[in-house]
Protein backbone atom coordinates (compact mmCIF):
# COMPACT_ATOMS: atom_id res chain seq x y z
CA UNK A 1 0.00 0.00 0.00
CA UNK A 2 0.87 3.68 -0.41
CA UNK A 3 1.01 6.71 1.98
CA UNK A 4 1.59 10.52 1.84
CA UNK A 5 4.14 11.68 4.23
CA UNK A 6 5.06 15.43 4.88
CA UNK A 7 8.72 15.54 3.65
CA UNK A 8 9.59 19.01 4.46
CA UNK A 9 7.79 21.82 6.11
CA UNK A 10 7.33 24.86 3.64
CA UNK A 11 8.31 27.83 3.65
CA UNK A 12 5.76 30.27 1.86
CA UNK A 13 3.49 28.76 -0.48
CA UNK A 14 3.89 24.62 -0.29
CA UNK A 15 5.18 22.85 -3.21
CA UNK A 16 4.45 18.86 -4.55
CA UNK A 17 8.17 18.53 -2.92
CA UNK A 18 6.70 18.98 0.65
CA UNK A 19 5.22 15.56 0.03
CA UNK A 20 6.80 12.29 -0.36
CA UNK A 21 4.87 8.99 -1.81
CA UNK A 22 6.14 6.45 0.54
CA UNK A 23 5.03 2.17 0.07
CA UNK A 24 4.24 0.10 3.34
CA UNK A 25 2.58 -3.65 4.40
CA UNK A 26 -0.23 -3.85 5.38
CA UNK A 27 -0.04 -5.34 8.62
CA UNK A 28 -2.62 -8.37 9.66
CA UNK A 29 -5.17 -6.62 12.43
CA UNK A 30 -6.15 -6.85 15.90
CA UNK A 31 -8.98 -7.31 18.33
CA UNK A 32 -11.08 -3.69 17.42
CA UNK A 33 -9.10 -2.20 14.35
CA UNK A 34 -10.36 -1.82 10.75
CA UNK A 35 -8.81 -2.18 6.79
CA UNK A 36 -10.33 0.54 5.10
CA UNK A 37 -10.79 1.91 1.51
CA UNK A 38 -11.02 5.39 1.81
CA UNK A 39 -13.97 6.85 -0.98
CA UNK A 40 -13.15 10.42 -0.68
CA UNK A 41 -10.27 12.66 1.25
CA UNK A 42 -10.56 16.12 2.09
CA UNK A 43 -8.03 19.06 1.75
CA UNK A 44 -8.48 21.65 3.52
CA UNK A 45 -6.88 25.29 3.75
CA UNK A 46 -6.26 24.54 7.56
CA UNK A 47 -3.86 21.57 6.79
CA UNK A 48 -1.33 24.43 5.74
CA UNK A 49 -0.97 25.74 9.28
CA UNK A 50 -0.32 21.97 10.16
CA UNK A 51 2.73 22.07 8.03
CA UNK A 52 3.97 24.10 10.04
CA UNK A 53 5.97 23.37 13.20
CA UNK A 54 4.04 25.74 15.44
CA UNK A 55 1.45 25.43 17.98
CA UNK A 56 -2.21 25.90 17.05
CA UNK A 57 -5.82 24.61 17.87
CA UNK A 58 -4.44 21.18 16.40
CA UNK A 59 -0.99 19.82 16.54
CA UNK A 60 1.60 20.40 13.77
CA UNK A 61 2.04 17.47 11.01
CA UNK A 62 5.62 15.42 11.84
CA UNK A 63 7.73 15.49 9.07
CA UNK A 64 8.33 11.79 7.74
CA UNK A 65 4.77 10.84 9.00
CA UNK A 66 1.38 10.79 7.03
CA UNK A 67 -0.19 13.30 6.42
CA UNK A 68 -3.75 13.38 8.04
CA UNK A 69 -7.56 14.90 7.86
CA UNK A 70 -10.83 14.22 6.98
CA UNK A 71 -11.56 10.78 5.11
CA UNK A 72 -14.87 8.82 4.18
CA UNK A 73 -13.96 5.03 3.49
CA UNK A 74 -15.78 1.24 3.17
CA UNK A 75 -14.64 -1.33 5.63
CA UNK A 76 -12.97 -3.72 3.75
CA UNK A 77 -12.17 -5.94 6.83
CA UNK A 78 -13.31 -5.30 10.54
CA UNK A 79 -12.15 -7.11 13.90
CA UNK A 80 -15.12 -4.98 15.28
CA UNK A 81 -18.05 -6.17 17.47
CA UNK A 82 -20.04 -2.84 15.79
CA UNK A 83 -18.40 -2.05 12.56
CA UNK A 84 -19.01 -4.64 9.61
CA UNK A 85 -17.63 -5.07 6.51
CA UNK A 86 -19.10 -2.87 3.74
CA UNK A 87 -19.81 -0.39 6.36
CA UNK A 88 -19.28 3.66 5.73
CA UNK A 89 -17.21 5.03 8.49
CA UNK A 90 -15.88 8.96 8.30
CA UNK A 91 -13.03 9.91 10.69
CA UNK A 92 -9.85 12.08 10.83
CA UNK A 93 -7.14 9.61 9.34
CA UNK A 94 -3.95 9.33 7.50
CA UNK A 95 -3.25 9.38 3.58
CA UNK A 96 -3.21 5.75 3.13
CA UNK A 97 -4.97 4.19 0.02
CA UNK A 98 -5.45 1.20 2.85
CA UNK A 99 -5.91 2.40 6.40
CA UNK A 100 -5.70 -0.08 9.41
CA UNK A 101 -7.28 2.48 12.31
CA UNK A 102 -8.97 1.21 15.44
CA UNK A 103 -13.15 1.31 15.57
CA UNK A 104 -12.56 4.14 18.02
CA UNK A 105 -11.45 6.89 15.90
CA UNK A 106 -14.21 6.57 12.82
CA UNK A 107 -17.94 7.01 13.16
CA UNK A 108 -19.95 4.83 11.11
CA UNK A 109 -21.90 6.62 8.82
CA UNK A 110 -26.06 5.69 8.36
CA UNK A 111 -27.06 4.19 5.39
CA UNK A 112 -29.48 7.20 4.80
CA UNK A 113 -29.56 7.77 1.15
CA UNK A 114 -26.52 10.61 1.89
CA UNK A 115 -23.65 10.57 -0.27
CA UNK A 116 -21.27 9.82 1.81
CA UNK A 117 -19.48 12.58 0.15
CA UNK A 118 -21.67 14.94 1.96
CA UNK A 119 -20.15 14.34 5.59
CA UNK A 120 -16.72 16.17 4.15
CA UNK A 121 -18.85 19.37 3.12
CA UNK A 122 -22.19 20.65 3.64
CA UNK A 123 -23.03 18.00 6.63
CA UNK A 124 -19.51 17.82 8.08
CA UNK A 125 -17.03 20.59 9.40
CA UNK A 126 -17.23 22.95 6.38
CA UNK A 127 -20.91 23.28 7.41
CA UNK A 128 -20.83 23.61 10.80
CA UNK A 129 -18.37 26.34 9.96
CA UNK A 130 -20.70 28.26 7.98
CA UNK A 131 -23.76 27.78 10.21
CA UNK A 132 -21.82 28.45 13.41
CA UNK A 133 -20.20 31.31 12.22
CA UNK A 134 -23.22 32.99 10.57
CA UNK A 135 -25.75 32.14 13.04
CA UNK A 136 -24.21 32.57 16.31
CA UNK A 137 -21.66 35.21 15.95
CA UNK A 138 -23.24 37.34 13.24
CA UNK A 139 -26.85 37.01 13.91
CA UNK A 140 -28.19 37.61 10.69
CA UNK A 141 -31.50 39.66 10.59
CA UNK A 142 -33.88 39.87 7.31
CA UNK A 143 -33.26 42.96 5.32
CA UNK A 144 -29.41 43.32 6.91
CA UNK A 145 -26.77 43.19 3.61
CA UNK A 146 -23.94 40.45 4.63
CA UNK A 147 -20.92 40.57 2.55
CA UNK A 148 -18.73 36.94 2.23
CA UNK A 149 -14.89 36.93 1.25
CA UNK A 150 -13.77 33.26 -0.56
CA UNK A 151 -17.48 33.34 -1.53
CA UNK A 152 -17.29 30.31 -4.16
CA UNK A 153 -15.53 27.77 -1.52
CA UNK A 154 -16.96 25.06 0.89
CA UNK A 155 -17.65 27.44 3.67
CA UNK A 156 -18.94 30.30 1.22
CA UNK A 157 -20.69 28.62 -0.17
CA UNK A 158 -22.97 28.03 2.26
CA UNK A 159 -22.69 30.94 3.91
CA UNK A 160 -24.54 32.56 1.19
CA UNK A 161 -27.54 30.47 1.22
CA UNK A 162 -28.05 30.31 4.79
CA UNK A 163 -27.97 34.23 4.55
CA UNK A 164 -30.69 34.67 1.90
CA UNK A 165 -32.55 31.89 3.59
CA UNK A 166 -32.55 34.26 6.75
CA UNK A 167 -33.80 36.76 4.15
CA UNK A 168 -30.41 38.93 3.61
CA UNK A 169 -29.08 40.41 1.16
CA UNK A 170 -25.64 38.98 0.37
CA UNK A 171 -22.85 39.84 -1.49
CA UNK A 172 -19.85 37.27 -2.82
CA UNK A 173 -16.17 38.12 -3.37
CA UNK A 174 -14.59 35.72 -5.64
CA UNK A 175 -11.54 34.98 -7.90
CA UNK A 176 -13.32 34.47 -11.07
CA UNK A 177 -15.96 35.38 -13.16
CA UNK A 178 -17.06 31.76 -13.37
CA UNK A 179 -17.27 31.68 -9.93
CA UNK A 180 -18.92 35.00 -9.98
CA UNK A 181 -21.76 33.90 -12.45
CA UNK A 182 -22.29 30.30 -9.94
CA UNK A 183 -22.72 31.80 -7.01
CA UNK A 184 -25.30 34.15 -8.76
CA UNK A 185 -27.06 31.52 -10.93
CA UNK A 186 -27.13 28.45 -8.28
CA UNK A 187 -26.14 29.65 -4.94
CA UNK A 188 -28.83 32.61 -4.87
CA UNK A 189 -26.24 35.54 -4.10
CA UNK A 190 -27.35 38.97 -5.25
CA UNK A 191 -23.94 40.40 -6.32
CA UNK A 192 -20.60 39.10 -6.66
CA UNK A 193 -17.34 40.86 -6.85
CA UNK A 194 -14.50 39.59 -8.75
CA UNK A 195 -11.29 40.20 -6.47
CA UNK A 196 -9.00 39.46 -9.30
CA UNK A 197 -10.09 42.06 -12.01
CA UNK A 198 -11.31 44.77 -9.29
CA UNK A 199 -8.61 47.40 -8.83
CA UNK A 200 -10.15 49.30 -5.72
CA UNK A 201 -12.31 46.96 -3.90
CA UNK A 202 -13.01 49.12 -1.18
CA UNK A 203 -15.61 51.28 -3.91
CA UNK A 204 -16.49 48.52 -5.71
CA UNK A 205 -18.07 47.17 -2.12
CA UNK A 206 -19.40 50.20 -1.47
CA UNK A 207 -21.05 50.32 -4.82
CA UNK A 208 -22.70 47.04 -4.39
CA UNK A 209 -23.56 47.45 -0.53
CA UNK A 210 -26.01 50.40 -1.14
CA UNK A 211 -26.82 50.72 2.47
CA UNK A 212 -23.39 49.47 3.53
CA UNK A 213 -22.38 46.16 5.24
CA UNK A 214 -23.65 44.82 8.67
CA UNK A 215 -22.26 41.77 8.42
CA UNK A 216 -18.72 40.22 7.07
CA UNK A 217 -17.92 36.66 7.07
CA UNK A 218 -14.29 36.74 6.20
CA UNK A 219 -12.47 33.71 4.83
CA UNK A 220 -9.92 35.64 3.39
CA UNK A 221 -8.30 38.22 5.55
CA UNK A 222 -5.74 40.27 4.16
CA UNK A 223 -6.50 43.68 1.31
CA UNK A 224 -9.77 42.12 1.12
CA UNK A 225 -11.12 42.36 4.40
CA UNK A 226 -9.41 45.85 4.63
CA UNK A 227 -11.89 46.62 1.44
CA UNK A 228 -14.54 45.57 3.64
CA UNK A 229 -14.04 46.70 6.72
CA UNK A 230 -14.00 50.50 5.89
CA UNK A 231 -17.49 49.83 5.07
CA UNK A 232 -18.89 48.74 7.97
CA UNK A 233 -22.29 50.02 9.34
CA UNK A 234 -23.24 50.73 13.28
CA UNK A 235 -22.84 47.75 15.40
CA UNK A 236 -21.71 45.50 12.39
CA UNK A 237 -20.91 42.23 13.10
CA UNK A 238 -17.55 40.18 11.59
CA UNK A 239 -17.08 36.44 11.75
CA UNK A 240 -13.23 36.09 11.09
CA UNK A 241 -13.65 32.18 9.75
CA UNK A 242 -10.18 32.22 8.10
CA UNK A 243 -7.38 34.06 6.67
CA UNK A 244 -6.43 32.16 3.35
CA UNK A 245 -4.51 35.15 1.92
CA UNK A 246 -2.00 35.15 4.68
CA UNK A 247 -1.51 31.56 5.44
CA UNK A 248 1.93 31.54 2.85
CA UNK A 249 2.96 34.72 4.31
CA UNK A 250 6.82 34.58 5.41
CA UNK A 251 7.29 38.12 7.14
CA UNK A 252 5.61 39.47 10.11
CA UNK A 253 2.90 42.09 8.70
CA UNK A 254 2.11 45.20 9.78
CA UNK A 255 -1.37 46.31 10.38
CA UNK A 256 -5.11 46.08 10.97
CA UNK A 257 -5.20 50.19 9.81
CA UNK A 258 -9.17 48.68 10.53
CA UNK A 259 -8.83 49.03 14.06
CA UNK A 260 -9.99 52.12 14.38
CA UNK A 261 -13.39 50.96 12.14
CA UNK A 262 -14.33 48.58 14.60
CA UNK A 263 -14.38 51.11 17.98
CA UNK A 264 -16.34 54.10 15.80
CA UNK A 265 -18.97 51.94 13.87
CA UNK A 266 -19.50 49.61 17.54
CA UNK A 267 -18.33 46.66 15.52
CA UNK A 268 -18.16 42.86 16.85
CA UNK A 269 -15.36 41.35 15.06
CA UNK A 270 -14.72 37.75 16.64
CA UNK A 271 -12.72 34.95 15.34
CA UNK A 272 -13.39 30.90 16.25
CA UNK A 273 -12.91 27.30 15.51
CA UNK A 274 -15.25 25.30 14.28
CA UNK A 275 -14.40 23.23 16.98
CA UNK A 276 -15.58 25.65 19.84
CA UNK A 277 -19.10 24.56 19.20
CA UNK A 278 -18.77 20.74 19.92
CA UNK A 279 -21.79 20.55 22.32
CA UNK A 280 -24.41 22.27 19.84
CA UNK A 281 -23.12 19.99 16.59
CA UNK A 282 -26.24 18.31 16.68
CA UNK A 283 -28.33 21.52 16.63
CA UNK A 284 -26.26 22.47 13.26
CA UNK A 285 -26.62 18.69 11.58
CA UNK A 286 -30.21 18.63 12.56
CA UNK A 287 -30.54 22.20 10.88
CA UNK A 288 -28.38 21.73 7.78
CA UNK A 289 -30.17 18.19 6.92
CA UNK A 290 -33.63 20.08 7.08
CA UNK A 291 -32.60 22.50 4.58
CA UNK A 292 -30.54 20.18 2.59
CA UNK A 293 -33.78 17.55 2.07
CA UNK A 294 -35.99 20.94 2.40
CA UNK A 295 -33.96 21.94 -1.29
CA UNK A 296 -33.01 24.97 0.47
CA UNK A 297 -28.93 24.55 0.61
CA UNK A 298 -27.70 23.25 -2.91
CA UNK A 299 -24.23 21.54 -2.58
CA UNK A 300 -21.40 21.62 -4.93
CA UNK A 301 -18.10 19.65 -5.38
CA UNK A 302 -14.91 19.67 -6.99
CA UNK A 303 -13.95 16.26 -7.48
CA UNK A 304 -10.60 15.36 -8.67
CA UNK A 305 -9.93 11.75 -9.03
CA UNK A 306 -6.75 9.55 -8.01
CA UNK A 307 -4.98 8.71 -4.76
CA UNK A 308 -1.70 10.16 -6.38
CA UNK A 309 -3.75 13.33 -7.10
CA UNK A 310 -3.43 14.45 -3.36
CA UNK A 311 -1.33 16.92 -3.15
CA UNK A 312 -1.82 18.92 -6.35
CA UNK A 313 -5.50 19.16 -5.21
CA UNK A 314 -4.92 20.01 -2.01
CA UNK A 315 -2.04 23.19 -3.29
CA UNK A 316 -5.23 23.80 -6.18
CA UNK A 317 -7.05 25.13 -2.90
CA UNK A 318 -4.10 28.37 -2.69
CA UNK A 319 -4.76 29.57 -6.31
CA UNK A 320 -8.83 28.94 -6.51
CA UNK A 321 -8.98 25.82 -8.76
CA UNK A 322 -11.50 24.69 -6.46
CA UNK A 323 -15.54 25.25 -6.94
CA UNK A 324 -17.34 24.32 -3.34
CA UNK A 325 -15.92 21.60 -1.75
CA UNK A 326 -12.54 20.17 -2.95
CA UNK A 327 -12.45 16.17 -2.45
CA UNK A 328 -10.33 13.75 -4.06
CA UNK A 329 -11.95 10.59 -5.19
CA UNK A 330 -9.78 7.42 -4.26
P1 LIG B 1 -12.37 26.94 0.04
O1 LIG B 1 -13.18 25.84 -0.51
O2 LIG B 1 -12.94 28.31 0.13
O3 LIG B 1 -11.02 26.97 -0.80
C1 LIG B 1 -10.10 27.99 -0.71
C2 LIG B 1 -10.46 29.19 -1.64
O4 LIG B 1 -9.82 30.35 -1.13
C3 LIG B 1 -9.96 29.05 -3.06
O5 LIG B 1 -10.85 28.35 -3.88
C4 LIG B 1 -9.75 30.49 -3.49
O6 LIG B 1 -10.90 30.97 -4.18
C5 LIG B 1 -9.62 31.26 -2.18
N1 LIG B 1 -8.28 31.85 -2.05
C6 LIG B 1 -7.10 31.18 -2.09
N2 LIG B 1 -6.07 32.04 -1.94
C7 LIG B 1 -6.62 33.28 -1.82
C8 LIG B 1 -6.09 34.61 -1.65
N3 LIG B 1 -4.76 34.81 -1.57
N4 LIG B 1 -6.96 35.64 -1.57
C9 LIG B 1 -8.29 35.45 -1.65
N5 LIG B 1 -8.85 34.23 -1.81
C10 LIG B 1 -8.03 33.17 -1.88
O7 LIG B 1 -11.89 26.56 1.50
P2 LIG B 1 -12.86 26.32 2.75
O8 LIG B 1 -14.22 26.75 2.41
O9 LIG B 1 -12.63 24.96 3.24
O10 LIG B 1 -12.26 27.33 3.82
C11 LIG B 1 -12.48 28.73 3.66
C12 LIG B 1 -11.76 29.47 4.79
O11 LIG B 1 -12.34 29.10 6.03
C13 LIG B 1 -10.28 29.14 4.88
O12 LIG B 1 -9.57 30.31 5.21
C14 LIG B 1 -10.23 28.14 6.00
O13 LIG B 1 -8.99 28.12 6.65
C15 LIG B 1 -11.35 28.63 6.90
N6 LIG B 1 -11.96 27.62 7.75
C16 LIG B 1 -12.06 27.91 9.08
C17 LIG B 1 -12.66 27.05 9.93
C18 LIG B 1 -12.81 27.43 11.36
O14 LIG B 1 -13.13 26.57 12.19
N7 LIG B 1 -12.60 28.69 11.70
C19 LIG B 1 -13.16 25.74 9.48
C20 LIG B 1 -13.09 25.56 8.04
C21 LIG B 1 -12.48 26.48 7.22
P3 LIG B 1 -10.84 32.26 -5.19
O15 LIG B 1 -10.83 31.71 -6.58
O16 LIG B 1 -12.07 33.02 -4.85
O17 LIG B 1 -9.56 33.00 -4.87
Amino acid sequence: ATKIVLASRPKGMPTAANFRFEDFEIPSLNEGELLLQPLYISVDPYMRGRMNDAKSYVPPYEVNEPISGGIVAKVLESKSEHIDNGDTVLGMLPWCNYIITHEKMVKKLDDNGVPPSYYLGILGMPGLTAYFGLMDICKPKAGETVVVSGAAGAVGTIVGQIAKIQGCNVIGIAGSDEKASMLKDDFGYDQVINYKTTTDMGQAIAEAATNGVDIYFDNVGGDITDAVIVNINFHARIALCGQISLYNETGVSNGPRILPMILTRSALIKGFIVSDYQERFGEAYQQLGTWVKEGKLVYTETIVEGFEKLPDAFLGLFSGQNQGKMLVKI
